[in-house]
């Protein structure tokens, strides 16, 4: 049997954030898109209602081509989460132009391409829901962190205005900010001398929060009744400066 809650997109579901945030909604009933580049993984989700597709999100083509498949079987994304991003850091006079860039894309084109996909539709619905996973990062600057910073603090800003211009269209806008979650965005940092530094301050906390946490987040805030967008959260382990 189909369905009957609406259908929720997900970038950047293949790990982290993403990942425990297609399981809880999955658990919940909701009907999933799955987006990330690593299509194995979300294929190996043992979720029941779910398209996956391979999508980078600094491609629109291919975020439409997805929503358009999922929104043929489900109907139409009422929630997209634009969790997709990435973190190599290091000191800005270091770090290569193509991670410099390549942060830039991913973080900040990356949801402004999901915005698109789904916007216009959601406000000729009048009804929708987007969350932009920003971070502790777009509110202050750290060391090795420049491009990141710039990227989670240009997502602060463009989801605020896109959110005093939609809200009228009944469209919300939430801004989701974690601390130090344990996931595996380190990946992309390859200089080890950061990297090292970086682990002294995620190891004092644990590892930080779970994905589940922020996962739990997002769901309370999406099921909130319509008329009630709490435009942000900023969520850390209670130990994180
Ligand atoms: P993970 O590295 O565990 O997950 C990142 C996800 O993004 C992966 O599923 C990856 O999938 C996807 N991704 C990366 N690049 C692309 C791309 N070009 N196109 C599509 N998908 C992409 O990290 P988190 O779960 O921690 O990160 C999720 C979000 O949370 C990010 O926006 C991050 O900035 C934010 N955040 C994380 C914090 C933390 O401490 N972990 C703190 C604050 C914010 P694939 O490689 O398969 O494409």
């Amino acid at each position: 049997m189909k369905p009957t809650k609406p259908l929720v997109a997900i970038t950047g579901a293949s790990s982290g954030i993403g990942k425990a945030t297609a399981e809880l909604f999955a658990a919940q009933g909701y009907p999933v898109l799955l987006m990330a580049r690593r299509v194995h993984l979300l294929d190996a989700l043992d979720i029941e209602h779910k398209v996956t597709a391979q999508v980078d999100v600094t491609d629109i083509v291919q975020m439409r081509d997805a929503i358009k498949k999922a929104e043929a079987i489900y109907g139409p994304v009422d929630l997209l989460v634009n969790n997709a991003g990435i973190m190599p850091m290091d000191k800005y006079v270091d770090q290569s132009l193509d991670d410099k860039y390549a942060t830039l894309d991913v973080n900040i084109k990356g949801v402004v391409n999901g915005m698109d996909c789904v916007l216009k539709a959601m406000n000729a619905r009048q009804h929708g829901t987007i969350v932009n996973l920003s971070s502790v990062a777009g509110r202050w600057t750290s060391i090795d962190h420049a491009l990141y910073n710039g990227a989670k603090t240009a997502v602060n800003a463009i989801t605020e205005q896109a959110r005093r211009e939609n809200g009228e269209n009944n469209v919300r806008f939430i801004l989701i900010e974690p601390g130090m979650v344990d996931t595996n965005l380190l990946d992309t940092t390859t200089n080890q001398e950061v990297l090292g530094a970086y682990l002294v301050h995620k190891n004092r906390l644990q590892g930080g929060l779970a994905a589940c946490d922020i996962a739990d987040a997002i769901l309370y805030t999406y099921q909130l009744p319509q008329h009630i967008n709490i435009k942000e959260l900023l969520i850390t382990h209670t130990k994180q400066k």
